[in-house]
């Protein structure tokens, strides 16, 4: 494992994070499709960590992928997120987190569109909607 820009113990991500935030985040939890904030968020900005406030996503390469989260085709920076192969809950998927501190903040898929051909499928509860301004 590399080191972290960002590294907290357990105890502090339990107090800052909210108990949703900390499940998904933290203990690499999934929300429930269609019940978080952005899955259906069209508004413009940056998408930063909920934990670190890294830049993970641009409102620009989001897309609606129907499946009820947050789903976008690229991240902000090639390295803001890492991939890490995922064989938990009997499926082979690779999971994405956050490069600054670790924070789960979901799965990516090739079954995105164009110009990656990739589906970045993202909890709400991980982001932080940075919104531009009108
Ligand atoms: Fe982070």
């Amino acid at each position: 494992m590399t080191k972290k820009a960002v590294q907290k113990d357990d105890a502090e991500w339990r107090e800052e994070l909210t108990p949703q935030q900390y499940t998904v985040c933290r203990q690499k939890g999934t929300e429930r499709a269609f019940t978080g904030e952005y899955y259906d968020c069209h508004d413009k900005g940056v998408y930063r960590c909920a934990c670190c406030g890294a830049e993970l996503f641009s409102s620009e390469t989001k897309f609606d992928s129907g499946t009820g989260w947050p789903s976008f085709y690229q991240p902000a920076k090639a390295d803001a997120v890492a991939a890490e192969e995922d064989q938990s809950h009997g499926m082979a998927r690779t999971e994405v987190t956050c490069s600054q501190c670790g924070a789960h903040l979901g799965h990516v898929f090739p079954d995105g569109p164009d110009p990656t051909g990739l589906r970045y499928c993202i909890n709400s509860v991980s982001l932080k909607l940075d919104r531009e301004e009108k």
